[in-house]
């Protein structure tokens, strides 16, 4: 019992000199430093350990069934230009989210400030359906130019109905990325017809795909491209890939094509 506790007081005194603040500490209240602490080292995570690329990594919401939406920050917070990538907001489109997992796990990242969403439809991605739980496709239930659409496009009872809809709309509102990427498939190529075709010329030719004009069957309503392209100063892409991309070309070309889209590079080490 009294090595027990002895080891105990040792690992509660290791502890308090690991998390002491590293700050000049003089006038400082507790309540201070507990939220400077907050600001300086957001949400640790022990998986984060092993990837180095990674500097945050936030819950932005949960599905309909429960699931969390994981938001994975990497690059440099300080940097001038804050990007969001996305992936898998159709669940039976699960490839993609590849690329966002290889830029996550990889070494440090330079030169932008970075956030990846791998999954926005986890519970569609469980079931491999396009839809959310509740048979909505997801990204027609944005609420810009929403419309009632049935059948394989139901845009759902009301705008912004959703959960994981509110989720998205709620971090991109915080974050406001200058560029936006929404991975998608599997009608292979970059939708040029945007409201930034530089930057999406950039995309096709570093993504190496074919440059298009997407017109959704003719029911274009409540995406959420063109709820961010309306209502933000940033610029939303829809970029597709095919039914089945390999996984090679994934995680190595279109990863490293995308970083350069950005100006930014995987530090030396
Ligand atoms: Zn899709």
């Amino acid at each position: 019992m009294r090595t027990a506790s002895a080891l105990t007081a040792t690992i509660v005194a290791a502890l308090a000199v690991s998390l002491a603040p590293a700050w000049p500490v003089a006038g400082a209240t507790a309540a201070d430093l507990a939220s400077r602490a907050d600001a300086a080292a957001p949400t640790p995570h022990p998986a984060d350990r092993a990837r180095p690329a990674v500097v945050e990594r936030k819950v932005i919401g949960h599905s309909r069934r429960g699931r969390k939406i994981i938001a994975w920050r990497v690059g440099d917070p300080d940097a001038k230009r804050t990007v969001v990538v996305l992936s898998t907001m159709h669940g039976n489109e699960p490839h993609t989210r590849k690329i966002l997992y290889a830029l996550r796990d990889g070494r440090p990242i330079r030169g932008v400030d970075m956030w990846l969403i791998p999954v926005l439809n986890p519970d569609g991605l469980h079931r491999r359906t396009r839809k959310n739980a509740r048979g909505v496709d997801l990204n027609r239930n944005y609420p810009y130019d929403w419309k009632r659409l049935g059948g394989s496009y139901y845009s759902g009872p009301k705008p912004a109905s959703e959960p994981e809809t509110r989720a998205l709309m709620k971090f991109l509102r915080q974050v406001r990325p200058s560029r936006l990427v929404s991975f998608h498939q599997p009608l292979h190529g970059v939708d040029t017809d945007t409201k930034n075709p530089r930057f999406a010329r950039r995309l096709a030719r570093e993504l190496r795909l074919p440059r298009k004009r997407f017109v959704c069957g003719g029911v274009c309503h409540g995406t959420m491209t063109g709820w961010y392209n309306h209502y933000f100063a940033g610029a939303a892409v829809t970029v597709e890939y095919s039914a089945k991309p390999s996984t090679a070309m994934l995680r190595g070309p279109a990863a490293r094509g995308l970083l350069r889209v950005f100006g930014a590079r995987r530090s030396a080490r």
